[in-house]
């Protein structure tokens, strides 16, 4: 059994649907994960910014132009005068008349999660009565029944795995068991999410609960790429990638995974494939643990980052010196990214920056404090275990008259960062491409 996952746009029309439909049934009693169609979750997120302040009329226009998007999407592919037809009308209809009850609600985190969660609902029912229409046999298993989430927002896997399975022998004929991405229940039984984009870890999960053969991530781009295609001209797919490089690649900004997927993954030893929707037959991005070695694979930047370094006063870097730095940034739930330590100091850097005033503000205890914002860490991966020699200098060296702030090397096997100012972010990866492959 494998798990086939498809984003918003992959299922972004009712061309792409009837499209899906055809590489899923190649081969049967696989799982399928659906986004919501491409924009919709955007689009209930405007209803919740219309609800949350108040703007019932602004949250029921967008209701009613989802209404008329999927009259369409319905008549286009599944026609009308069907029993097919009728039964996703009936389903639309209800997750529509469940909107606009909530936009009657006090709107709260609650209501938000509710309409955050209707998009997967919609593309799934829809998907389901089409596949049904071709005479297919599909199982629509709701995520709301065995996805969970426990109180530190970390997936219950024992509970995942004891209901899928239950779910699964309900429906032991199945050709196809469909489900929704993203959506699932937290510890007190609302419905929540797994973040924006989470329909790849929802894919992993799954993967993981059913000890899958393979988990196959299907977007618009045929893998991972060796560099950021935005940016980067002649940018070319990564055929192999070790989890590790494939986590550290999501983390540090290729778009195309969700960064915690990889994990369940690889705890559960599954392989993740990253597949093209529109060029089915290309080789795309394998992940797994024995990828070929010696090679350094991706280039990746993460934006937004600020680095802030600490020089200790007195005691140079005495004990207890970096845990008490560790615990300031804690103490504000911020998490670092990068670290560079010396004997009289230690830089590390940021992302979210909500808390930064506060944590200068305590930092200022422990030495001097400055702050560099507008950077980047640009993230070089590979096989960069320390014996391979050479791969770590080719990788500063690339960087040629670039200022680089900051270089973190040895934390893993699988990665260098180096920190840039924003400014030199596209010229870094450039030459970065052009040295390295
Ligand atoms: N529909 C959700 C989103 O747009 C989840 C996903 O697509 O993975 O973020
Ligand atoms: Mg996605």
């Amino acid at each position: 059994m494998n798990v086939l996952k498809f984003g918003g746009t992959s299922v972004g029309s009712v061309e792409r649907m009837k499209h899906v439909a055809n590489l899923i049934l190649k081969d049967k009693g696989n799982i399928v994960v659906l986004s919501a169609m491409s924009g919709t979750t955007n689009q209930l997120d405007e209803i919740c910014q219309y609800l949350s302040k108040g703007n019932q009329p602004g949250a029921l226009e967008i209701i009613n132009a989802l209404r008329a998007k999927y009259d369409a999407v319905i008549l286009d592919l599944l026609g009308r005068d069907n029993r097919y037809a009728e039964e996703a009308v009936v389903a639309v209809s209800q997750i529509l008349a469940l909107l606009r009850t909530l936009t009657a609600h006090d709107f709260t985190q609650v209501e938000a999660k509710e309409i955050l969660a209707q998009g997967e609902l919609i593309s799934t029912n829809i998907f389901h009565q089409y596949l049904k229409s071709l005479g297919v046999k599909s199982a629509l298993l709701p995520a709301l029944e065995f996805m969970r989430i426990d109180a530190r927002c970390e997936p219950d896997m024992r509970f995942i795995t004891s209901r899928l399975e239950r779910l699964l022998e309900v429906y032991v004929d199945a050709e196809v068991y469909l489900t929704q991405g993203y959506i699932c229940r937290n510890h007190d039984g609302m419905i929540d999410n797994l973040r924006r984009g989470g329909s790849d870890y929802t894919a992993s999960l799954i993967g993981a609960a059913v000890q899958a053969g393979e988990i196959q991530i299907w977007t618009d781009i045929d893998g991972m790429h060796n560099n950021d295609p935005r940016y980067v001209e002649n940018t070319s797919p990564v055929s192999s990638l070790h989890f590790e490089e494939a986590a550290e690649l999501a983390y540090f900004g290729a778009k195309i995974l969700h960064p915690a997927c990889v994990l369940p993954a690889r705890i559960a030893n599954i392989p993740v494939r990253l597949l093209n929707t529109l060029e089915p037959d290309r080789p795309g991005t394998l992940i797994y643990d024995t990828p070929p070695s010696g090679t350094i694979k991706a280039v990746a930047a993460k934006d937004n980052i600020t680095a802030i370094k600490i020089k200790s006063g007195r005691t140079l870097l005495a004990y207890g010196f970096l845990s008490k730095v560790f615990e300031t940034f804690a103490r504000y739930h911020t998490s670092i990214d990068m670290i560079a330590t010396s004997e009289v100091g230690v830089t590390v850097t940021i992302d979210d920056t909500s808390h930064l005033a506060d944590i200068v503000d305590d930092l200022r205890c422990f030495g001097s404090v400055t702050v560099d914002p507008d950077m980047v860490i640009i993230c070089v991966v590979g096989d960069l275990e320390w014996h391979n020699s050479g791969f770590e200098a080719r990788a500063v060296t690339a960087l040629g008259d670039i200022p680089v702030r900051m270089i973190s090397y040895g934390g893993s096997n699988h990665n260098i960062s180096m920190l840039v100012s924003a400014a030199d972010k596209v010229k870094a990866l450039r030459y970065l491409s052009q040295h390295l492959f």
